[in-house]
């Protein structure tokens, strides 16, 4: 289970060049208890690495959960889904379409594994995995058991999730649990969407994989993580003296009264699509996509990302987040403040 070629240039849609100490691929949960994780030191556990950027050389220990396996249980009104955590999440939409059972179409196309999706609580086009999610089985590395944590234990937010805080480093997501309900209702309100009258489920699969497929590079032919910022999110009063400055600016109100911004079009409006230091660069079309366009190393995208930052501060006043994770030599860092 220990491998011998630690890169981790392939195993990270960033495709930084960077090695790891030690590289650990499980293929069953039971695999979790033979870990002494009291001598490990650092570790990162890996899914598809399509939200995970190394930074540099990792000083520590990969564990890779690749888990398989989807059962589904029919109930009077609901399927219930218990998916592995390394299964993959858009083969899991498909999957689910293919046995008509709708519900996760808007989440189409996000690359990664169905045990990374509730650490940010995925989300796209109006959906986020909380909607549908019922339960989060834990590997509990203090205790050495699996626990299953409910809905409300996850706490889920906007691209946020107990395992982002109280539970980060704590432990390992073994599987979830989804209910898929038969009554299904199509979420069309985003843009691209709410054109679509009646649509089937599998309408509204094929759109939104060609809405996705025509905005966001394929981070095979350009390694990229997608978005690369939160979108921010700010409250009314805000919201109404920006949009009085910029009449045409996109805004998704939230249901507790904040609005949401996109960052993609701040970042846009400061002039910086297709911005490059060094071999990182702003996507020519999607401006919230950072990619490494040549021969990219850690530094170049640290500067990138801190120039869009600094940009977008000075014009706007908005501090973007990353919604990326950034691994350096011996764990997770945060962007510099801006001064
Ligand atoms: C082109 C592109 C488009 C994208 N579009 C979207 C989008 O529309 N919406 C969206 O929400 N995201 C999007 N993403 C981001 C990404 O796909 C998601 O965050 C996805 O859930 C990451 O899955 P992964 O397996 O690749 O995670 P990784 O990068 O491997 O890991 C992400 C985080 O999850 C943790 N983790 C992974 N597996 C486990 C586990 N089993 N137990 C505990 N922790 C674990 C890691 O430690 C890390 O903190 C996009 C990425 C790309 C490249």
């Amino acid at each position: 289970m220990t491998a011998t070629n630690n890169s981790l240039q392939s195993l990270s849609t960033f495709a930084l060049p960077a090695m790891a100490d030690t590289l650990i691929h499980l293929d069953q949960p039971e695999q979790l208890s033979t870990i002494d994780f009291q001598s490990l030191g650092a570790f990162y556990v890996l899914g598809g690495g399509s939200n995970s950027i190394f930074l540099k050389d990792y000083s520590g220990t990969i564990i890779q959960p690749d888990f398989k396996g989807i059962v589904v249980d029919e109930l009077e009104h609901s399927w219930m889904l218990h998916v592995a955590a390394g299964e993959n999440w858009h083969q899991l939409v498909c999957y689910c379409l293919e046995r008509n059972m709708p519900g996760l179409e808007n989440l189409a196309l996000i690359p990664g594994n169905c045990g990374a999706a509730p650490i940010q609580n995925i989300g796209a086009y109006g959906v986020e995995l909380a909607k549908f999610c019922q339960y989060v089985d834990w590997f509990e590395i203090a205790t050495g058991n699996i626990r299953r944590l409910s809905l409300q234990e996850c706490q889920f937010g906007y691209r946020d999730s107990v395992f982002k805080h109280a539970l980060k480093n704590k432990g390992i997501i073994v599987a979830i649990g989804l209910e898929l309900p038969k009554q299904w209702q199509p979420e069309l309100s985003y843009p691209g969407l709410s054109e679509l009258h009646q649509p089937t489920p599998k309408q509204v699969f094929d759109t939104v994989v060609a809405i996705r497929q025509s905005k966001l590079p394929n981070p095979d032919e350009i390694p990229n993580v997608g978005s690369f910022f939160k979108n921010p999110v700010v409250d009314k009063q805000r919201y109404q003296r920006m949009v009085t400055d910029y009449p045409g600016m996109p805004a998704f109100p939230q249901p507790d009264g904040l609005v949401k911004l996109a960052a993609g079009w701040l970042i846009d409006q400061c002039g910086l699509k297709g911005k490059k230091i060094g071999g990182a660069a702003v996507h020519h079309r999607q401006a919230l996509v950072l990619t490494n366009v040549d021969n990219c190393n850690g530094q170049d995208l640290l500067d990138l990302a801190n120039h869009v930052r600094s940009t977008v501060y000075e014009t706007f006043a908005i501090t973007l987040e990353p919604e990326v994770r950034l691994i350096g030599q011996t764990g997770e860092i945060t962007l510099e403040p801006i001064v």
